[in-house]
């Protein structure tokens, strides 16, 4: 491989969206696909990775229409997995509150939001499916908070100013995944669908430039299988922890989209990462995990720091005229609302003149004194009381007492695996959905949108067009796990983990997964220079010829090991991590998340450069120890113009 340079490929021409009005490209797209008769649907198989929102919901939809699904995960259950952290809501266009919403209000905002780097003609479909997800959770019995009259009640996320958040306190996607849980397990039930937990893909097996099939550890036994099918869904979560540090669980990790990448499908916007504003600041280098304060919080948290640098007099002792509400003041408009990339940056910047709070100065104050003094502490603690209660449990601190302290982590990837309108990859027969995708989001993501992608991807869009796909491609026999390309796949598999027990070195797989996180975070986090990327492009290689050298893995691979686990991921993150520096690199503009310093407005806001950037970046993997191949897809905006966003 080689990073340090790239080749420009031809250009992406056909998405596969279709044309005409855009209120009517998903109805027509729909109409157009092929469908399978209901009577041949349990002739095909179909491979799900992951039972996130995004997977649980496909996988019970799948078995639902017939078909014969086989599903993996890695944790013991798969209601454990990560989409079950998601705290704040869920987005959706149903205008409860007559407040002037509107499906296209959703879209409008979607768009701009992400720095008009997504595409319209997916982002509107979303609008649009927002609506059913609502219904078909609520049937499903999900507990929505309700407002006393009955109706479903919302709550305002940053970037919007209307009221379109649903919620179920601030465990939005525990119940959401619940929801989807029991429509799997009634298929698990039923026999459409195969629970594999425990199992974590460690390849795809592509058979005639087809994807066929994975190659899976079970994590129990080590035992090494394959799988075929006719076709191979990944909804396999996000890739933030690359970052080492991140609110994403332990345990999510970028390895079957990456060594999808690897058999041959585009990676869309890798360096497209969410910092998220309001997370508990870290206390140290012991730890390893970061946790999320709910964006909710700034429906009614007021963020502030000390006007003077350097006062370090408790919050309490501060008075009002000594205090800088600096959202507020900068941007009148949305207040603390704004989206999460510009509160991030703002916090950064009032650290950065020396005003943060807290142990280093790495803080901003969350303050919800005004909320109780106006609301009254029993309904904020109603609102939020989970949320307080852990922010509680990690700093010992009271937030009904004293402000919280927050600043900006790594949260979500808008990149991902680059997919069409109907969410095929560039590998015949291999679709990406949530978080694995590159997603709708483009540069940043608004919050409350990722659940509401996943379960539009899961139980809408993927059945739909999945049906196209085995409709009109004639598979003929699954391969048989003697094929001789299956056959060098698993090897390659078993090649790589009996290398990885064999170094016998003296560095354990969190430090080398530290210090790439920390390498990251310093070159390729929430603001980036041309300088800083070369450095960490030079760097990512030694760190990697160093892994290869000095990593220790005790135990074998015929048994539970999770270090053996976490080193096989890491060999991932430390291909991935080059990528998404090129691809940094490359983007010599600042845009939503994604902050050049060389590239910013007058007033220091990131100024986007549309002529020569209104493009995805759908990268190839290098063959042959050449460079990665860029391949651009235009941006066409119709309906929603490019601006530059203001939220004053
Ligand atoms: C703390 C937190 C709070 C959030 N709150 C919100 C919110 O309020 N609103 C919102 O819209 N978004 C929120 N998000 C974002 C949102 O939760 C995620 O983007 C979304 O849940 C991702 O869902 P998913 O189905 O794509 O993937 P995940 O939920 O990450 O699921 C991934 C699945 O893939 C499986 N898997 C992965 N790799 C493999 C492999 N190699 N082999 C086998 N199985 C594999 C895992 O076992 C798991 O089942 C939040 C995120 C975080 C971190």
């Amino acid at each position: 491989m080689n990073y340090t340079d790239y080749e420009t490929g031809a250009p992406i021409a056909d998405t596969k969206a279709p044309d005409g009005p855009i209120a009517e490209r998903w109805d027509r797209r729909r109409f157009e696909a092929k469908l399978v008769n209901p009577a041949n649907r349990r002739k095909h198989t179909v491979i799900v990775v992951g039972t996130g929102l995004a997977g649980g919901a496909a996988g019970a939809t799948l078995g639902e229409q017939g078909y014969q699904v086989e599903q993996f995960c890695y944790q013991d259950s798969p209601r454990r997995a990560h989409s079950i952290a998601a705290q704040g809501g869920i987005n959706a266009a149903k205008n409860y509150r007559n407040d002037g919403d509107s499906v296209h209000r959703l879209f409008y905002d979607t768009v701009k939001g992400g720095d008009f780097r997504a595409r319209e003609s997916n982002v509107h479909r979303l609008a649009q499916i927002s609506v059913e997800i609502i219904d078909q959770c609520v049937a499903q019995g999900v507990p929505f908070a309700r407002e006393y009259g009955g109706l479903l009640d919302t709550r305002s996320f940053g970037g919007v100013q209307v009221s379109r958040t649903f919620y179920a306190r601030g465990q939005t996607g525990q119940q959401l995944l619940l929801g989807a849980y029991q429509a799997l397990s009634r298929q698990i039930a039923a026999g459409t669908v195969t629970m594999h937990p425990r199992t974590e893909m460690l390849d795809l097996i592509v058979v005639d430039g087809r994807a066929r099939g994975i190659v899976a550890r079970d994590l129990i036994t080590g035992e090494i299988s394959t799988h075929f099918a006719d076709a191979v869904v990944l909804a396999t979560g996000g890739y933030g922890n690359v970052f080492y540090l991140s609110t994403n669980a332990m345990n999510s990790n970028a390895t079957a989209v990456w060594r999808a990448h690897r058999r041959g499908a585009w990676f869309g916007n890798p360096c497209f990462t969410q910092i998220h504003p309001t997370c508990i600041p870290r206390t140290g280098d012991h730890q390893s995990k970061l946790t999320l304060m709910s964006e909710s919080l700034r429906n009614d948290g007021r963020i502030w720091v000390p006007k003077a640098p350097g006062d370090s007099r408790p919050p309490g002792e501060i008075p009002e005229s000594e205090r800088d509400y600096y959202l507020e003041r900068i941007y009148p408009s949305f207040g603390n609302l704004v989206p999460r990339d510009i509160a991030s940056r703002a916090a950064k910047n009032v650290c950065d003149e020396g005003r943060g709070v807290g142990p280093g100065g790495q803080g901003v104050y969350l303050d919800f004194a005004d909320a109780i003094r106006r609301l009254g502490r029993d309904k904020v603690a109603e609102q939020y009381g989970n949320l307080f209660d852990m922010y509680q449990r990690i700093t010992a601190e009271d937030p009904y007492e004293v402000p919280m302290r927050i600043y900006p982590a790594v949260h979500y990837t808008m990149g991902g695996l680059w997919v069409d309108y109907d969410l095929r990859t560039t590998v015949p027969g291999l679709f990406a959905i949530g978080e694995a995708n590159f997603s709708d989001h483009g540069a940043n993501r608004l919050g409350a949108s990722a659940l509401m992608q996943g379960l539009a991807d899961g139980y809408f869009v993927l059945p739909s067009t999945i049906n196209d796909y085995l409709a009109r491609t004639p598979l003929g026999d699954r391969p048989a796990a003697s094929h001789p390309e299956v056959a060098d796949i698993v090897a390659e598999t078993e090649d790589r983990l009996n290398l990885l027990l064999a170094v016998d070195g003296d560095r354990t797989p969190d430090s080398f997964h530290r210090e790439l996180g920390e390498l990251m975070w310093e070159y390729c986090g929430m603001s980036r220079t041309e300088e800083g990327l070369r450095k960490a492009l030079e760097r990512i290689p030694q760190i990697r010829e160093e892994f290869w050298q000095r990593i220790k893995v005790p135990g074998t691979g015929d048994e539970f090991n999770q270090s053996l686990e976490k080193a096989n991921r890491i060999v991932d993150y430390l291909e991935l991590a080059e990528l998404m520096c090129l691809d940094a690199l490359h983007r010599t503009e600042s845009c939503g998340g994604h902050f050049r310093e060389e590239s910013r407005t007058p007033e220091g806001e990131a100024a986007r450069r549309d002529e020569e950037f209104g493009y995805v970046a759908a990268w190839e993997f290098p063959r042959d120890g050449r460079a990665p191949v860029l391949h651009k897809e235009a941006l066409v905006f119709e309906h929603v113009h490019p601006t530059q966003r203001s939220y004053a």
